[in-house]
């Protein structure tokens, strides 16, 4: 369908209108919504609106107690890690917020030909131990046309390396691209995707025009708003979005946001598989990200994450090495369900070695700089376990039937076996003495719990295990 002949279910007065009506919620409003979201119930754009107009403090705390206390229940202390693999910085779009846009002179450009791929992915599943990619392309019609795209998964997915015990290899590939057609979309699915991922960077139509120069292809603001409609009739029933915050008010963006979810379940009956929170970041030459009148501060941005787990309590969310440690620690315990690590976002920076931050092949600037390893382990400090659980989609858990699983706790049990035994695959190939030893005692303890919560799975998971440590690979539920 021709963009001029869509309709936008993102009306601006609309929008503004909830928050309006919403402006000054009552003691007892509040109370209603924290007790409705305790029992993970979605909410609606109305009591949404309530909680982006609160100001009480106290309130706050309850609500980033309850935030928590939603994703223990639906995602029990696993968080799945994956790595951004950059392909390319051409772009032909002048994002005027981006590091890569083809107006900045300062920027080194670089794509990387399949044999690049092929050593990036060798050096990330071989020496780091990622299972899960999430592969980000800019838009050039040589750099990021579907063949291109098709191509560098099949790349992704073809390497299997050698490492101390066993092998190693991506089990899933996700994918960050400019908007595609149904038809493209289609190849993704037959590819193997996971998630495709787009972020609406602002849902206000006017601001959104005047970040993307007109005549660009990013210009199509609804060929954007509906390109996970596309996917979802292609067959791709994974899908993520997200807002960049700091281009607009971002009160208006959760509500938008909360709308597009909406429009998701209403038409397909399954909202987003997952939510990033991407905040504007720094990058060279790019003098907007300082300029920005909607900055958004560590203090709302926190609130914006516990608003959107208690919303859409059943969606993956997600926060990247863009924010800083201690940020990241503590969105972790409002929400937060994947993270990234040992991240380089440097085209070909991985296999090169390049320093973790080289600005100038850039998109933007990292916070965190973490290795793998010591994600792991902070995690492991705070009780989390991290999951490299790829098995929803190769057992066709995805979509609205991952979700009813979620719904009922079975994707639950299920995700929980295998972060153990995908946490038990890494340790033994990858982690140094040190770490085993200081996740040992955590492993026990997932171990003794589902031998009390789930006895009937505990004899084969123990099957499973005893074979992993004999290099065995890739056993799941
Ligand atoms: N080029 C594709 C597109 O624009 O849809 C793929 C995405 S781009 C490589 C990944 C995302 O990075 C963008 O969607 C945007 O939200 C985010 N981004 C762009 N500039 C950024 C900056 N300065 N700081 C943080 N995130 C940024
Ligand atoms: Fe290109 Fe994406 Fe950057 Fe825009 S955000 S300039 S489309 S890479």
């Amino acid at each position: 369908m021709k963009t001029t002949q869509l309709k936008t279910f993102i009306d601006p007065q609309k929008i503004w209108d909830v928050i309006e009506k919403n402006k000054n919620p009552s003691k007892k409003q509040i109370e209603d919504i924290i007790e409705k979201s305790k029992s993970v119930k979605t909410l609606t754009p109305n009591e949404v609106a309530c909680l982006i107009n609160l100001k009480d403090e106290d309130f706050w705390q309850e609500i980033f107690k309850v935030a928590l206390e939603i994703k223990k229940k639906v995602y029990d202390n696993r968080i799945v890690v994956f790595a951004p693999l950059y392909l390319s910085n051409y772009c032909v779009n002048k994002c005027v917020y981006c590091g890569f846009r083809s107006t900045n002179k300062n920027v080194v450009r670089k794509n990387l030909t399949l044999e690049e791929v092929k050593n990036e992915t060798e050096t990330l599943a071989g020496k780091t131990g990622h299972k899960r990619l999430i592969a980000v392309f800019s838009e050039h019609p040589q750099y990021s046309n579907i063949e291109y795209i098709t191509d560098v998964l099949n790349t992704i997915y073809s390497v299997k390396i050698k490492t101390k015990n066993s092998y190693a290899s991506i089990r899933r590939v996700n994918v960050n691209c400019a908007p595609l057609s149904i038809e493209e979309l289609k190849l993704l699915k037959q590819s193997g995707i996971g998630t495709y991922q787009v972020f609406q960077e602002t849902y206000h139509p006017k601001m959104y025009q005047k970040l993307h120069s007109k005549g660009t292809p990013k210009s199509d603001y609804l060929w954007r708003l509906y390109c996970m409609h596309r996917a979802l009739e292609a067959g791709v029933d994974d899908v993520g979005i997200g807002v960049l915050y700091g281009l607009y008010d971002w009160r208006f963006e959760v509500i938008s946001l909360v709308f597009h979810a909406i429009e998701l379940e209403e038409r397909f009956g399954v909202g987003p598989h997952t939510v990033s929170f991407p905040r504007l970041e720094p990058a060279i030459n790019t003098p907007f990200v300082e300029k920005t009148p909607y900055k958004v501060s560590d203090e709302i941005l926190k609130k914006i994450i516990a608003i959107i787990r208690l919303a859409i309590p059943y969606t993956g969310m997600i926060i990247t090495a863009r924010e800083k440690k201690e940020f990241r620690n503590e969105a972790i315990n409002l929400g937060i369900t994947q993270t990234d690590a040992s991240s380089k976002i440097g085209v070909g920076a991985y296999s090169k070695n390049f320093e973790q931050q080289t600005p100038e092949i850039q998109q933007f600037i990292l916070s965190d700089t973490r290795s793998l390893e010591e994600l792991v382990r902070d995690l492991a400090d705070k009780g989390y376990i991290t999951s490299f659980c790829t098995a929803g989609y190769r057992c066709g858990r995805t979509g609205d039937k991952i979700l009813s699983l979620i719904k009922c706790g079975k994707e639950a049990i299920f995700c929980k076996l295998n972060a153990i035994l995908t946490f038990k695959e890494w340790v033994d190939d990858f982690a140094s003495e040190e770490t085993k030893m200081k996740v040992q005692p955590l492993i026990e303890k997932e171990l003794k719990e589902v031998k009390t919560k789930i006895p009937n799975l505990y004899p084969l998971l123990i099957d499973y295990y005893e074979r992993i440590s004999k290099g065995e690979r890739d056993l799941y539920f």
